[in-house]
């Protein structure tokens, strides 16, 4: 059944699919021209500096300080003092008032933290508005609770604070990141430097001035900005208590066999290659959406992305149908358009990876279709992008692509989807989509990922841990497991 039945033979969707353009404001956002680092609460200017773009237009927007492995020393010596000076020993109840006013602050400032992170991020309006600020906003209400209660959360194991964190987050969730990473570890009574990725800087600058409002005492939290080279200089210093990373896999391995033996506390979170497993007696609309969400949601961006499709063979075709016509109705442009899904590729690196990728799928024989869609000229793109005929050694079925580009295998029966499923060096996350409560529960006791979700992708809340298994990482972040990276127990 190559084409499914289409009532009074009209077409599924609509000719034209022409919205009117319907622009956010960028008028709530008042860039500075140059930004210095974040240092003891003060700003203290870097002597390096490089341009910072919005990447729906390669626009300038900012000019950003390139912390020395100097500036990340007086970071850290910032961050040690204020630890040492009063915020450790400070009662979990008095610091929570400060993570429930970072909360709220962030609540109130949403609109002017959703434009900037759309401008500077490329990723839509809608999913800056609606998912990061909503869910940044979330964690630090969800660790203001935990603060006073560590006792609790971990009787008799006398919880203390580790001391000095470094934490290095990646451009896909820049505000995002950065409240998973500062939310706990303000809770648990530590004090924090943190770099964030060199092409997204700007929501983490803006984070500064939300501190400062909330009178956080100078040098609780640190920002200290740059490529690479900043984020190595963080990892070398031997000031630094415990290491959280997310980034590559590459990047995250690096790391590890820089501290190895160190006794710095360490958590990784990396890439993942998640299968998204449809089964045929899943509600198949449903699961079309959920297969859109998992792959296209920020432009396939997510370390957590359902970008191995496995659909059950006798569905194969329906499925398949169904996913290229919804496809033609994603709205493909500016991201600060109210209407669009998906939005700027983050960065020129980043796109010549997906082309490199993509490349390599067609040359190795899988079957490309990309929907009709008008690209924008200037800026980084790339079109919505589904493989089929797409065999399990293919580099597009084994690398993280981290764009908007899915392969679509196939399986008969459950054994041999979960072993397809688990062929991969990565364990971050899985989908299934079956109406058998039993089925999901069979599933999800041997998919070997850290998050599984049924009959639904990308759902996230404070409360439920996120983490990998191989080569996605170690440790667990969210929930009552993400305190306990940043603690440590005198037993
Ligand atoms: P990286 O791992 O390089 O970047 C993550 C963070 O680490 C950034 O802040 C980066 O700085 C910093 N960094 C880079 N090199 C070092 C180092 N030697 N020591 C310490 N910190 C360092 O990811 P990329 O941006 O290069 O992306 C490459 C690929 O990684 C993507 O295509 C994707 O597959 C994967 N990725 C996975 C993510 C995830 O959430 N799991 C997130 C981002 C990428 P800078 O920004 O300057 O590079």
């Amino acid at each position: 059944m190559a084409e499914l039945d289409r009532p009074g033979g009209s077409p599924a969707v609509p000719d034209d699919w022409t919205y009117a353009p319907a622009p956010e404001s960028r008028d709530i956002v008042r860039l500075r021209e140059r930004y210095g680092l974040f240092v003891g609460g003060e700003w203290i200017e870097a002597k390096e500096t490089y341009e910072t773009i919005s990447p729906a237009s390669e626009e300038p927007l900012a000019v950003i300080g390139q912390a020395s492995a100097a500036d990340v020393d007086s970071a850290v010596t910032a961050a040690r003092a204020a630890f040492a000076n009063g915020w450790s020993s400070l009662p979990g109840s008095e610091r929570a008032k400060y993570l429930f006013r970072i909360a709220r602050i962030l609540q109130e400032r949403a609109r002017e933290f959703a434009v900037l992170e759309s401008m500077n991020g490329g990723k839509p309006i809608k999913e800056s508005r609606d998912v990061d600020l909503p869910l940044a906003a979330a964690h630090f209400f969800y660790y203001a609770g935990w603060a006073d209660k560590l006792e609790y959360a971990f009787p008799n194991r006398r919880p203390r604070p580790v001391g000095v964190a470094g934490q290095i987050i990646p451009w896909n969730f820049p505000l995002l990141m950065l409240a998973w990473k500062i939310a706990p570890a303000l809770a648990c009574g530590n004090t924090v430097v943190l770099k964030p990725a060199e092409t997204t800087p700007l929501t983490a600058l803006l984070f500064c001035d939300v501190l400062r409002q909330a009178e956080l005492p100078a040098g609780v939290v640190n920002i200290v900005t740059g490529d690479g080279r900043t984020g190595a200089a963080l990892v070398e210093h031997d000031g630094v208590d415990k290491i959280a990373f997310t980034g590559s896999t590459e990047v995250g391995k690096a790391i590890q066999r820089r501290l190895a033996g160190t006794g710095t506390k360490l958590t990784l979170e990396l890439g993942g290659k998640a299968a998204n497993i449809v089964f045929d007696d899943c509600a198949l609309d449903q699961a079309v959406e959920g297969i859109v969400n998992g792959i296209y949601f920020n432009q396939g961006h997510v370390c957590c992305a359902g970008s191995r499709l496995f659909a059950q063979e006798s569905i194969y075709e329906p499925l398949v149908d169904k996913l290229k016509r919804r496809l033609e109705t994603l709205r493909v442009g500016d991201p600060l358009d109210k209407n669009t899904d998906v939005g700027a590729i983050n960065s020129a690196m980043q796109l010549e990876r997906i082309r490199e990728l993509v490349e390599s799928g067609r040359e190795e024989g899988a079957e490309i279709y990309q929907p009709p869609c008008h690209l924008p000229e200037k800026g980084y793109w790339f079109a919505p992008t589904v493989f089929t005929n797409v065999a399990q050694s293919y580099r597009i079925a084994q690398e993280e692509i981290f764009g908007p580009v899915l392969s679509v295998l196939t399986f008969r029966t459950p054994e041999e989807a979960i072993e397809k499923a688990n062929n991969t060096p990565y364990g971050l996350s899985a989908g299934v989509w079956t109406e058998k409560g039993s089925r999901i529960l069979w599933m999800a006791q041997r998919l070997r990922a850290g998050v599984v979700w049924a009959n639904t992708f990308n759902r996230f809340d404070p409360s439920s841990p996120f983490g990998g298994y191989k080569e996605s990482g170690f440790g667990r972040e969210g929930g009552l497991h993400g305190l306990e990276p940043y603690l440590r127990f005198d037993e």
